[in-house]
């Protein structure tokens, strides 16, 4: 192993390590590094593990004469203008013109009035911008574009090559992570120990990992990128699949869990808390999960349903089995907000046996420290049978009396990797991971390749599908009319901001500017409630309780309600900017609607600037259907696509996008599985590295099995 005797000597004959703080970075310092922080970069392997997001070809900038509409472009130019302009919708339009000698072509961001401001002052100064163009009203358009201030001379990393993009946070810009990156690469890439035997990486065609580094940030050419990735993509998913191999191996070992017995009177007692009678789908799901708790092993199972499709309910009879066996059941959501709506609808349904004789609690970050205290306490004794909060249910020393089910909601917010360490805390709960995201069967088996599937596949009856209209942004004013209308008839309704990916900060403005102006100009009679992301806990808690109770008329959001919220009485949803989300989360935020026996409407609002755009809203106004809309999605995400994949459903991935990388990630779960079949504890030499990487890594994944 001549990369390990490398690299192990020169480790040891400096004091520089991959450990190394990061401010230690050429060109990095105290200031940047607390920039850095933000992004969850704290020491040099962190910084040379921020991957690019994409890649701009800056060997040439295109002119702007020559831009066609509906391509990609990057264009370097001088701004000279920027403006407001109302348009019919009575929205508020930024234009920017920018000029690159050959043309002017117009930068345009709707509603978002402050980049007035932050544009003039760039005046005269030169930008590079970059986003799709459009043949518009005002010539050559690009909407939404992404850019940044370019200063050439100063920084040959940012010109002349192909150059990396980099997700940034607030005070951060290109040029200075390029430059703290590169510093670092030339460096200490040379620490990095290889993980892959070489034998495998010959027999795959795969780039060592310091070449795959290097050129992941600074490639050589597009062929090296492109290698590089997939190198470092195969690594990702290799020792993740190693992993759920691993653990598939360890689960399927006979004595590890509990044997739950179908409790006596299950059905009847089922019946008396549901107020609605179990779809189809929701039995034969229900029998599955049943019969699997009552096995000796640990149940590992998914249940995938598509939003609406009643999981709840199916939650409920598990728990009911577990605690009817005189286990603990804890429920985990992803937001405090989603908690605490299980928390009152399962309360609420249990109110139906009478006295309440299982008891729930709810731990949430907002409580006080004694009531907190208390809630730990009864969860410790046991007097807790239901147990409802985040995954800091999991964590910060909460210990359960006898925990006998765990069931995950929402499983694309958690990432594969949390669920396991679950398992490592308490004794060995069966484990029931429920998701919306639609994801073909396949690739579900892959992905989660250590679980069990039940899917429902039915919704409700009596449920009318959403009626989904895509409006261009002149029809606006209508669209808020015709949304009167609804809420003089008692419905409420959802308007969900445009996404602003740049910055938090930028995104709470859009918000609150929106919710400005449709309580001032559009429904100053009515209450325009507003939610985000950076609104404190108990502030988040009291406007869903005041728009549950019917107070809000109106709720302006962030995407913080893309995920389970519940309030039947919403009927309608406008989406601001609909074609800066994804297929995905479209499907997600529309399912907030369409949760009651109203007709409930579903308006797109965006002006279609790409035949993408365009395809993406007639998907969404021709079907509800999550599994069409996600093979729709599948589809239209072709290489060099962006969007989307952050909601791709894998925390804990940093380079591997389970939609675009199927190939690569059925070779890597043939290789893992494979290679446990053959070494199950990995004990060949040539496994040393990647074993303890593998340990580090996944940690939590399989501590009993690789010792
Ligand atoms: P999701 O699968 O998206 O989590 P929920 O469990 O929140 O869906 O259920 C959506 C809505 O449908 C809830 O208001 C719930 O009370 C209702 N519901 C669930 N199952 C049924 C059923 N079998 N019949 C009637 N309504 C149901
Ligand atoms: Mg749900």
């Amino acid at each position: 192993m001549a990369t390990q005797t490398r690299t192990q000597s020169s480790s040891s004959s400096t004091a520089r390590s991959l450990e190394t703080d990061v401010q230690f970075v050429k060109g990095v310092g105290p200031r940047l590094a607390g920039i850095l922080a933000k992004l969850d970069i704290f020491t040099v392997r962190d910084l040379i593990y921020h991957f690019p997001r994409r890649h701009e070809d800056r060997t040439r900038f295109a002119k702007v004469s020559s831009l066609r509409h509906g391509e990609s472009a990057t264009i370097l130019g001088t701004v000279l203008a920027a403006d407001n302009v109302k348009t019919r919708g009575s929205l508020v339009l930024t234009k920017v013109a920018l000029d690159d000698g050959s043309g002017i072509a117009t930068l345009t961001w709707f509603n978002q009035k402050y980049r007035k401001d932050q544009f003039l002052k760039l005046k005269g100064r030169q930008i590079v911008a970059y986003g799709t163009v459009a043949e518009g009203r005002w010539g050559v358009e690009i909407a939404n574009p992404e850019w940044e201030p370019y200063s050439e001379g100063a920084d040959p990393l940012s010109s002349g090559r192909v150059v990396p993009v980099y997700p940034l946070t607030e005070g951060l810009f290109q040029n200075q992570i390029r430059k703290a990156i590169k510093g670092a690469i030339d460096i200490y890439v040379p620490l990095v120990v290889e993980v892959l035997p070489e034998d495998l990486r010959n027999r795959l065609d795969l780039m060592d990992i310091g070449d795959a580094l290097r050129n992941i940030h600074f490639p050589e050419s597009q062929a090296a990128l492109e290698a590089a990735r997939k190198r470092l993509v195969f690594e990702e998913l290799f020792l993740l699949q190693l992993a759920l191999a691993l653990r598939k191996r360890g689960m399927e070992m006979p004595g590890h869990g509990t044997q739950f017995k179908m409790p006596e009177n299950f059905r009847e007692e089922l019946k008396q808390v549901l107020p609605f009678e179990l779809t189809k789908a929701q039995k034969r799901v229900v029998k599955e999960i049943a019969a699997d708790m009552a096995k000796p092993q640990c149940m590992n199972r998914l249940l995938q349903g598509d939003v609406g499709s009643g999981k709840t309910a199916v939650a409920l009879a598990a728990m009911l089995i577990a605690v009817r066996n005189g286990y603990q059941a804890a429920l985990m959501a992803p937001t405090e907000i989603l908690a605490e709506q299980h928390y009152l609808g399962i309360t609420r349904m249990l109110e139906n046996l009478g006295v309440l004789e299982i008891s729930v609690d709810l731990l949430k970050g907002s409580l006080r420290s004694r009531q907190r205290q208390q809630v730990i306490e009864r969860i410790a004794s046991g007097q807790t049978k239901i147990a409802i909060g985040t995954h800091a249910l999991i964590q910060e020393g909460v210990e359960f009396h006898k925990l006998g089910l765990v069931i995950v909601d929402e499983q694309h917010r958690f990432g594969v990797l949390q669920r396991a360490a679950l398992m490592e805390k308490s004794l060995n709960p069966d484990i029931l991971v429920m998701t919306a995201t639609p994801i073909p069967r396949t690739l579900t088996l892959t992905i989660y390749g250590d679980l069990d599937v039940s899917i429902i596949d039915e919704l409700p009856p009596g449920r009318k599908p959403i009626r989904t209209h895509w409006k261009q942004i002149g029809e606006r004013k209508k669209v808020y009319h015709a949304l009167r209308t609804l809420i003089d008839q008692g419905r409420q309704a959802y308007v969900v901001c445009p996404l602003i990916e740049e910055s938090d900060k930028l995104q709470v403005r859009a918000a609150s500017e929106l919710a400005e102006f449709l309580q001032t100009e559009m429904f100053p009679d009515l209450v325009v409630g507003l939610l985000h992301g950076q609104m404190k806990t108990d502030e988040k808690d009291a406007v869903m309780k005041a728009f549950r109770a019917g107070q809000i008329n109106i709720l302006v959001s962030t995407t913080v309600i893309e995920v389970g919220v519940d309030v039947p009485n919403a009927t309608c949803m406008v989406i601001e900017d609909a074609d800066r989300f994804g297929l995905a989360q479209l499907h997600q935020l529309r399912g907030r609607v369409g949760r009651g026996d109203e007709q409930s409407f579903c308006v797109l609002i965006c002006e279609g600037n790409s035949e993408d755009s365009i395809k993406r809203m007639q998907v969404m106004s021709s079907t509800s259907d999550g599994f069409t809309i996600a093979e729709e999605d599948l589809k239209l995400r072709g290489p060099g696509e962006f969007y989307g994949t952050r909601q791709s459903g894998m925390a804990g991935l940093k380079i591997a996008d389970i939609f675009r990388d199927i190939p690569i990630l059925e070779l890597a779960r043939k290789e893992a599985f494979d290679l446990i079949d053959k070494d199950p504890n990995l004990r060949h030499p040539a496994f040393k590295t990647l074993r303890k990487d593998l340990n580090k890594k996944y940690e939590e994944l399989q501590l009993a099995v690789i010792s």
